[in-house]
């Protein structure tokens, strides 16, 4: 097995966080001297797009949004991508600062952040050809694989013209209020696209030899601090990996870092992966901090403060990362949306009362794909701080929760956040409902987090939980309860196929809780559930998640950059069984998966050979396996066990049972709705419903 450390990969793992204090992270909690500017401490809320930075009459939001993660704690802020001028833009009418009317809507911002204590850098992020508009522009006339568009070659004027703008777009920023900016180096945008032979074919003065390469972004930092002076934050953002083939190697990654700091940069940030890469590098799956060590190094290198970045999510981990010297600050963006107080909790030693970021993308970068706002699964205020209140109440009410799942949690928290006493059941006898089952899930280790953060909750707040305790419309009665939140949940579907009675047939809870399942499987439904029950069947235990050597093999990632980009040819682990996955209707398998995890589920059962078939008709299971007919011909998978992952049905009996006796009663979660049933919609609606009480 590879060696974890031989690859210098950082490792940490407990996630125990008893009796911390905020001595635990005195590098973290230091401050770090830019010269002419001190930072509180060393976190960095990282560039991460919202969707909000694009309209004048969201800036109130983006506002509150900002002013509540400086509120808690955190030292510096980087805004979401502000394009330079029109072709930069990220999508047509995305945020742009060229003009000095676009100024006054950024005050806003900055004020609110400067009145929290904190600072405040504007991201400029020019797309270049991953720009989803046809005004596109690039150094060479190459359509990226996830646009449409092809963009248009810049002349050499036209380079210069794009380096005038983003000087332009700083001053701006300065003139807005920001601290700073950060130039956006990396993720396959413009910048990263002159550096890398991939996409620059140029033969002028911006193209050719790496001096003409870099010579796009080194322009960019050197005219920006010219036009500046010293009492501004410039932050590079640097493309230390960038795992597609053609990419930068790491002597040209050096060249550009030692020309950068030369040219005026203030700190460098890591950047890992372009945004066509096949490699998953913020994903749930993707072990934290797998890849530190390379920010780690860049060290020695350059004198400058450097950031680490991607899957940073504890305190610990952000201690270890900075006292063990891999870098100057940590870059977190997810973790602050999942938790305003991020900074503040850990200070004050109550890191176990941290809302952990899960890794999801489900609320944050999906939304942001399907043009809605950003908000987070497990923080469903984030992005919506003047929307969701949890206001204090005048008067506190008796409130039962019924269902410690997801929703129920979610609800009994927010109600005795907000002062309400709160009694919550729970027929097991543990919280959690589905969430103990993703859990299992090779690559979902993080939900332990959720739960983790719940039971603290819990305590902090002093609901009482009553655990192993079914209750019913008459034992509600007899406690006189003011309001009662149903949040009972979901039963699997069990559908009508003859022999489903039969031994072999197991559901999807049994496997994920560790029943035996033989070497050849059918597994009925591909939906996110029957998709985590394959990866649970294909993926030998422990998960490589928690082993990062063996994940890096696994997606090809070679930390010990052998030729540029950074990859190397995966290798695949053997899976222990033979799996088919059915549905009925046609169409991908998976093709419903959320936009920016789908395709690491897909790509990773395709590596484990699993058989995913459409149009499927069962007709029974017997002793010899699954009959089925497959577009029109009859088939029998000789199986061992058939899972059934058929979706589920909500669990409303008590709901319907206290509406009939006239008590109140609100209902949330896979209760109220099983189809579709995510814990994103689950923990919203919990939390509405208490805001409501
Ligand atoms: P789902 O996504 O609705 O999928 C249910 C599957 O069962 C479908 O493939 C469906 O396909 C099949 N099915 C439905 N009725 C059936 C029947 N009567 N007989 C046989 N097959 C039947 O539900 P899920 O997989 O249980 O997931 C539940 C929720 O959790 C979903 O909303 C999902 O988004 C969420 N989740 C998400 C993730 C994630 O990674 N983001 C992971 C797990 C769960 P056919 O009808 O075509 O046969
Ligand atoms: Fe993290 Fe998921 Fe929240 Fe995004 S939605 S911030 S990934 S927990």
């Amino acid at each position: 097995m590879p060696d974890n450390k031989a690859l210098g990969i950082v490792e940490f793992c407990t996630h125990e966080y008893a009796h911390m204090s905020d001595t635990r992270y005195p590098t973290l909690l230091s401050p770090l001297d830019l010269g002419h500017v001190r930072l509180r401490n060393r976190v960095l809320m990282g560039s991460m797009h919202t969707g909000l930075e694009d309209r004048a009459r969201d800036y109130p939001r983006l506002a509150a949004y900002f002013a509540a993660r400086a509120r808690g704690g955190v030292g510096l802020i980087v805004t979401g991508g502000i394009a330079p001028n029109i072709a930069g833009w990220v999508k047509p009418f995305a945020g742009k600062l060229s003009w000095p009317w676009e100024v006054r809507r950024h005050r806003q911002v900055t004020s609110a952040v400067h009145a929290e204590g904190a600072h405040i850098c504007m991201q400029i992020l020019h797309a270049g050809r991953y720009a989803y508009h046809p005004l596109a522009v690039a150094p060479s006339a190459l359509k990226a694989p996830i646009t449409p568009f092809k963009p248009r070659a810049l002349s050499t004027r036209g380079v210069e013209a794009q380096i005038r703008d983003f000087v332009r777009c700083a001053q701006l920023a300065r003139e807005a209020g920001y601290d700073g900016v950060e130039v956006m180096g990396s993720e396959g945008y413009l910048i990263n696209e002159f550096l890398a032979p991939r996409t620059n074919r140029r033969n002028d003065r911006f193209g050719g030899s790496l001096e003409n390469r870099m010579r796009f972004p080194v322009e960019i930092v050197r005219r920006t601090r010219e036009a500046l002076g010293r009492d501004f934050i410039i932050i590079y953002r640097l493309s230390m990996l960038d795992l597609v083939e053609g990419g930068s190697d790491w002597d040209e990654v050096v060249a550009t870092a030692k020309a950068i700091e030369a040219a005026g940069a203030s700190v460098i940030n890591t950047g890992i992966g372009w945004h066509e890469a096949r490699v998953p590098t913020i994903v749930t799956s993707v072990p934290r901090a797998a890849f530190s060590s390379i920010t780690a190094r860049l060290r020695g290198e350059v004198n400058l403060p450097l950031i680490t970045s991607n899957r940073i999510n504890t305190p610990e981990l952000a201690e270890s990362l900075l006292s063990s010297g891999v870098a100057d600050m940590v870059s977190m963006a997810r973790p602050l949306l999942a938790d305003p107080d991020w900074v503040n909790k850990a200070r004050a030693g109550r890191a176990r009362a941290i809302n952990t970021c899960i890794a999801c993308n489900q609320a944050c970068l999906d939304h942001v794909f399907e043009n809605k706002p950003a908000s987070c699964l497990v923080n469903p205020m984030a992005c919506r701080e003047t929307e969701i209140v949890l206001k204090p109440v005048a008067q506190a009410k008796r409130v039962a929760v019924i269902g410690a799942g997801p929703a129920g949690l979610a609800a009994a928290c927010a109600a005795a956040e907000r002062g309400h006493k709160v009694v919550l059941f729970e027929a097991a006898t543990e919280i959690g409902g589905q969430f103990n089952l993703a859990r299992q899930v090779p690559g979902k280790e993080e939900f332990n987090e959720t739960l983790r953060y719940f039971r603290t909750r819990i305590e902090e707040l002093a609901v009482e939980l009553r655990l192993g305790t079914r209750v019913d419309t008459a034992s509600l009665r007899a406690e006189g309860f003011d309001a009662h939140i149903v949040a009972t949940g979901v039963r699997p579907r069990r559908p009508d196929i003859p022999g489903i009675d039969h031994p072999k047939v197991l559901g999807y809870a049994e496997v994920l809780l560790g029943a035996e399942v033989g070497r050849r499987v059918a597994v009925i439904g591909a939906g996110g559930i029957g998709f985590d029950v394959c990866e649970y069947l294909t993926t030998p235990h422990p998960s490589p998640t928690v082993e990062p050597a063996r994940w890096l093999d696994e997606w090809g990632v070679d930390l010990t950059y052998r030729k540029g980009g950074g990859l190397k040819p995966p290798r695949v682990e053997a899976s222990p069984r033979e799996v088919w996955m059915l549905q009925r209707s046609s169409g991908k398998p998976g093709a419903r998966l959320n936009k920016t995890t789908g395709w690491v589920h897909r790509a990773a059962l395709k590596s484990k050979d699993v058989k995913a078939i459409a149009e499927v008709e069962y007709l029974r299971i017997d002793d010899r396996g699954l009959h089925c007919r497959i577009r029109g011909q009859e088939r029998v998978l000789e199986v061992d066990n058939v899972i059934l992952c058929a979706g589920q049905e909500s669990v409303r009996d008590l709901h319907d049972a206290l509406r009939s006796a006239g008590m109140h009663s609100l209902i949330v979660g896979g209760a109220l709705l099983a189809g579709e049933v995510d814990a994103k919609r689950a923990i919203e609606e919990g939390v509405r419903a208490a805001a409501g009480i």
